[in-house]
């Protein structure tokens, strides 16, 4: 079996993930800050030092401000019905996942928010100049959420000149960065970003079930979700602390480890190498594709930043039948179709019936790759 599906869930995980898990659920996974004994404290203890790992990792100063979620959706709407109230205008400049434009189309469909939405160039990157001309509208923007990278094809958004210019026009950020959270360096304390919602199952290598949302001091979202935390019990209305804020009920105390162990093993080999060896993947496999006749590789024309993700059509195959063939005639594993992402197929023009994707991640090796090229050309053939 060959897994390139790594931007769905990274495949397989550092073994020390599911150790860490089976160690938390077996030892000591009481529930964290809900009583007063030596096992409670010691799952909080590790909680802690997970928000620690996580605010190192990104750049954040306090760690409070770390939110545990249960994936990149649920800290996309935590943030989208957080911060936007009724009468705002949110701005989608291109290539958002439907984790952002789903619950952006239920406000603006129950006629609480409008939305700008932007439509990204023919190789899914953002138009920075109609990027600029929607910040400065006279009715400006309440919130602007940007795709970091691209789920479909890799495009990475330049991030620092966005940020600015949302800073420039005090407009808070909303960066999805399920895809390129662990591939390319982030700072929550360098870059203006407001919230920041990553995927613990991806290329931070942790388990499904588990995202967080960097949330920084600057804004203050209402929270999605009312409960227990723990604090405060006597009170009748949610705290206002963070991380109690946005974080109500009991907590995924064993994903929490696994992304904790993940984080270890990102920061051990590094985001850099973490992203090299991924991209020099990739960036055969795309030679090897663009190589083939009769398949159409969705690639910019000139050197732009990508993250390991690539999107293909096999010219005379459906996507679907061709990655059922992948599978069932050379165990390759890919994503086929639509990618929960139509604002990226109609920026690519894959509307019709999407694409095939590939995405390695850090156990493949180039003979993965060699084999895909040549089950594609065989396929293409
Ligand atoms: N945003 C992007 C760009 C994604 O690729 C994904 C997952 O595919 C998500 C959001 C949702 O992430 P999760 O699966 O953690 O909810």
């Amino acid at each position: 079996m060959i897994y390139l599906d790594n931007a769905a869930g990274s495949f397989p995980k550092p073994p020390q993930v599911g150790k860490a898990m089976a160690e938390a659920l077996d030892e000591y996974g009481a529930n964290p800050g809900r009583g007063n004994y030596a096992l409670t404290r010691k799952t909080a203890s590790m909680v802690e030092s997970a928000r620690e790992k996580v605010a190192d990792l990104f750049g954040m100063r306090d760690s409070s401000r770390v939110i545990f979620t249960a994936g990149a959706t649920m800290s996309l709407n935590m943030a989208i019905y957080g911060m936007l109230k009724a009468g705002d205008v949110l701005l989608l400049p291109g290539m958002e996942h439907n984790a952002v434009s789903r619950p952006t189309a239920d406000l603006e469909d129950r006629g609480i928010i409008k939305v700008r939405t932007l439509l990204a160039d023919h190789e899914g990157y953002l138009r920075l100049p109609e990027i600029e001309k929607e910040v400065s509208a006279a009715k400006r923007p309440a919130l602007l959420a940007l795709t970091h990278s691209s789920n479909v094809c890799g495009a990475v958004a330049p991030l620092a000149k966005i940020a600015a210019l949302a800073r420039q026009k005090h407009i808070p950020l909303l960066v999805d960065a399920a895809q390129s959270g662990g591939l390319i360096p982030i700072s929550m304390d360098k870059t203006p970003i407001s919230l920041l919602a990553l995927a613990g199952h991806k290329s931070l290598y942790g388990p499904p079930g588990i995202g967080v949302l960097l949330v920084s001091d600057r804004v203050d979202p209402r929270p999605l979700i009312t409960g227990g935390t723990g604090n405060r019990s006597e009170e009748r209305r949610h705290p206002d602390f963070y991380p109690d804020h946005l974080e109500a009920g009991s907590i995924n105390v064993p994903g929490i480890a696994g992304l904790a162990a993940a984080l270890d093993f990102v920061k051990e080999i590094g985001v850099e190498e973490l992203f090299g060896k991924t991209m020099r993947l990739t960036d055969r496999l795309a030679e090897m594709a663009a190589n083939t006749p009769g398949i159409e590789v969705y690639l910019p024309e000139l050197p732009r930043q990508r993250t390991p993700v690539l999107a293909l059509n096999i010219t005379k195959r459906d996507p679907a039948e061709a990655a059922e063939l992948l599978d069932s005639r050379y165990g390759i594993c890919i994503r086929s179709g639509y990618h929960c992402a139509p604002a990226a197929h109609r920026a690519l023009g894959t509307m019709e019936e999407g694409c095939l994707r590939f995405s390695p991640g850090w156990y493949n090796t180039m003979d993965d790759i060699e084999k895909a090229g040549l089950a594609l050309a065989e396929l293409a053939r």
